[in-house]
Order: C-alpha cells, then sequence, then structure tokens
C-alpha cells in the first residue's frame, strides 16, 4: 500500500502547527464511540513510553469517548486513560480504512507504509495512524498538560498579558516568549512569524518593553492569522510566507526582509513596518 496523494514538492517540510493538529482532532472525532482491538508502536513513537508493549497494553480494549487539544498536543479521551499524539515535524494523523489511503491528508503529502509508525486499530476495520518519515512524533499515556500553557486557538486577551509577563527586567525577544510552549500552548514558527508581521512589532522586541497598545495589536494579530489560516487551509498560507525566503521583499512595502534565528526558530520580519 503505497501511492502519491497529489503533487508532493516542498510538503514533506511542512511541520504540523496547532491549525493542522486541530485538523487531525476534527479527524479523530470520527473514531469517538468505536473500541480499540488492537494499538501498536514501534520504537520512535513510543520513545516516551517504557517500551512499545506499554502502548500495546494501554489501549487494548479502550473505548475513544471525546477528543482534545493543548497546543500541538492531540488527546484522545477514553473509558480508561488519556492518550496522547505528539506529531513532531512530519507526523501526520490518518484514518485509513481497509481499502487503503482514505484519511484526511492536511494537504497534500507521499504515503508509505513503512512511514506509518503506530496506531489504533478498531473492532470495526478501522485504523488510526500516525504516519511520520521523520520519526519525530510520539504517543504518550495519560501526558502531563501542567507543563503546556493556554491553547492559542482560545487565548484570551489576560492569558496573553499573562503570557507576556516579564518577572524582572526587559524580558525575552517576544518571538521567542511566543514559542515557549510553557507560556502559549500551540504557536509554531510559522503563525509566530505572520501574528508579529500583522501586528508590526519587530520579533526581537523584548516583552518587557510591548506597552498595552501593542500587545492589543499582538492579540488581534494572534487571532486575525489562526483565523484567516484555517480559512485558507494551513499555517503555510500566511501573508508573509511569499517574502519567506533569500531575498525575499516584504508585501506590504517592499523593504527587504530580514533574517535571522530566534528562539532557535529561523524568522522573517520587515525592518520597515516591523518595529
Ligand atoms: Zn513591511
Amino acid at each position: 500500500m503505497s501511492g502519491v496523494l497529489g503533487p508532493t514538492e516542498g510538503t514533506l517540510r511542512r511541520v504540523p502547527e496547532i491549525l493542522e493538529v486541530e485538523s487531525y482532532r476534527r479527524l479523530a472525532d470520527q473514531v469517538v464511540g468505536a473500541p480499540v482491538v488492537r494499538g501498536w508502536a514501534d520504537g520512535y513513537l513510543a520513545k516516551k513510553l517504557a517500551s512499545p508493549a506499554t502502548w500495546a497494553r494501554a489501549v487494548r480494549g479502550l473505548t475513544v469517548t471525546g477528543t482534545d487539544r493543548r497546543g500541538k498536543l492531540l488527546l484522545l479521551e477514553t473509558d480508561g486513560p488519556t492518550l496522547g499524539v505528539r506529531f513532531g515535524m512530519t507526523g501526520v494523523l490518518l484514518l485509513d480504512t481497509k481499502a487503503g489511503v482514505e484519511g484526511l491528508f492536511y494537504g497534500p503529502h507521499n504515503f508509505k507504509e513503512e512511514w506509518v509508525r503506530g496506531g489504533l486499530e478498531f473492532a470495526d476495520g478501522r485504523r488510526l495512524v500516525v504516519h511520520d518519515p521523520r520519526r519525530l512524533a510520539r504517543v504518550e499515556v495519560d501526558p502531563d498538560l501542567g507543563a503546556l500553557g493556554p491553547d492559542a486557538l482560545t487565548l484570551t486577551r489576560r492569558q496573553l498579558d499573562a503570557a507576556l509577563r516579564t518577572e524582572r527586567g526587559e524580558g525575552p525577544a517576544v518571538k521567542a516568549r511566543l514559542l515557549d510552549q510553557s507560556r502559549v500552548a500551540g504557536v509554531g514558527n510559522l503563525l509566530a512569524d505572520e501574528a508579529l508581521f500583522r501586528a508590526g512589532i519587530d520579533p526581537r522586541t523584548p516583552v518587557g518593553r510591548l506597552d498595552d497598545d501593542r500587545r492589543a495589536a499582538l492579540y488581534r494579530a494572534l487571532r486575525s492569522t489562526t483565523r484567516t489560516l484555517a480559512r485558507r487551509g494551513g499555517s503555510h498560507l500566511g501573508d508573509h510566507m511569499e517574502a519567506r525566503l533569500r531575498g525575499g521583499v516584504c508585501p506590504l512595502d517592499g523593504e527587504a526582509m530580514a533574517r535571522a534565528t530566534i528562539g532557535g526558530r529561523t524568522t522573517y520580519w520587515c525592518p520597515r513596518h516591523q518595529r
């Protein structure tokens, strides 16, 4: 069972961000009520567990009762433990029927059976699987949610203010703080850059220097970014994306885009309108 679904150019570099994981959650809604007859995971997918057998033992006989998500962590509620799935750099959730590949790929994607790292098989024969070429996706049993900040898709202004608070001095760069999953769960590299682009904020600005007006602008930009990109169909469809390459210019004002590593991730911004 292998094949190519649609054009594949560049798709393997698509990192699943919060919007993609939210689409996986909606897909997983289709297995609510279905009893699990078998679970399996390879050594990569089970890396956060004692062993692959831990996953198989934990999930056998469970019934999925609901789905949830915190940031980029997908949660499957069951009549036993909560199951968590993190998708790493290239993980995709698929609902695979007997007929073959019928799951939702969020955008075009290569499929290879060897890249199916594990999943759940249900009494009706369906399989919910994690497909992950780069082997960075992980399953968890009763994941610790205490380490994650409030979810980015339902973030309130008050929660954003709390996330941007600094205990002493000016604090870290706003881009780095937005990527800190313990402060806000689910803002990835592209969403952070797009929101700062829309808000007109230089990503290097220390959080302590953002006054109320600028925090309000950032809040509006985060909301418009997640809504607009969900409607367009993915985290990679932001306004600033066309400028996200060497020699790229700002689509608003034609300024040459700046590029630096901030918060450990490659960051693009416009030095003219992002101040
Ligand atoms: Zn600009």
